[in-house]
């Protein structure tokens, strides 16, 4: 079944029920993106706001990259932010945008492609490619807004200080996030796979995993060790410990839950009992359940 963004974006707005506008249709007040903030000399990013109320909703954390060759958008908010986006990428430089990064299919992080020239490269990972071309927004015209590159477990995009790596390590949010690292500033982009500190989303019909997702995160961390400075996917500026902590935190959970299970407990009645936030200093219980679903429905299968 394809995930309509409007099960994209329920599951996004924290548990429980939040009124979302009809699938493909972006809010009728759209909110405002606040302008870059910089990261590291050449890179900025274009925060994300918060998704409740639904209409602070923009999308999430936009990575700017400015090359020599031109400017690397890793992200692109929600539909109808791309003329917004593009003017305060103008603010701070002339160079053409050249490329897009989509870190992975949810309309939060692919929603403006169609706002930038035709001529601008996306780039995603294979399995992202193969779940945008089920959105109806990719379908028809929007087919070019699709990824033109993709690759199987790592990219690298320009070279020296302007270099851009993405990564594959497996599955979690979804099976197909990339992890951006710009190995010359030591800033690893996380996407959703990281993208607060409370527990992940796992969109099944998008082949994400709660039970891949620590391996993955392990993989990460232990090939990516060059890195201060992180971007998550909806969260303030992070450094690599944080990364460390939500490694440990996904493991957990699925240790916590895996065991709920085999003592024949419900997933409602395992959420009822798992609460890891004492543990885990500055987290939230928000998304605990929907988490604890999804990893449910994984091990039954
Ligand atoms: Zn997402």
């Amino acid at each position: 079944m394809a995930l309509t963004r409007a099960h994209v974006l329920g599951g996004l707005l924290a548990v429980g029920t939040v009124a979302v506008g009809a699938a493909g249709q972006a809010p009728a007040q759209r909110a405002t993106l606040p302008g870059l903030e910089k990261v590291k000399d050449n890179l900025y990013v274009i925060m994300a706001s918060n998704p409740t109320p639904r209409s602070d909703f923009t999308g999430g954390n936009v990575g700017v990259f400015v090359t020599d060759a031109g400017v690397v958008v890793v992200d692109t908010k929600l539909a109808g932010y791309g003329p917004d986006i593009i003017a305060k990428i103008k603010a701070v430089t002339s160079k053409p945008i050249t490329t897009i990064i989509n870190t992975h299919t949810h309309g939060d992080h692919t929603g403006s492609n169609d706002g930038f020239p035709a001529s601008v490269d996306i780039v995603a990972h294979e399995n992202t490619k193969t779940n945008m071309m089920k959105m109806d927004a990719f379908k028809g015209d929007k087919a070019q807004f699709l990824p033109k590159k993709t690759y199987k477990d790592k990219l690298t995009l320009g070279s020296g200080k302007d270099r851009v790596d993405l990564y594959y390590f497996g599955a979690g949010h979804t099976n197909g996030d990339t992890f951006v690292v710009y190995p010359s500033l030591r800033v690893l982009q996380t996407g959703d796979m990281f993208a607060w500190k409370d527990a992940p989303l796992y969109d099944r019909s998008n082949g994400g995993s709660g039970v891949e997702h620590p391996k993955t995160m392990a993989k990460l961390l232990a090939a990516v060790k060059d890195v201060d400075t992180v971007i998550p996917g909806h969260s303030p500026l992070m450094t690599l410990k944080d990364v460390q902590e939500y490694q440990r935190f996904t493991a957990e959970l699925l240790t916590v839950t895996q065991a709920a299970m085999k003592a024949g407990k419900s997933a409602d009645d395992a959420a009822a009992g798992i609460d890891l936030t004492a543990k885990y200093p500055g987290y939230k219980n928000e998304r605990t359940k929907a988490a604890i679903a999804a990893i449910y429905d994984e091990l039954k299968k």
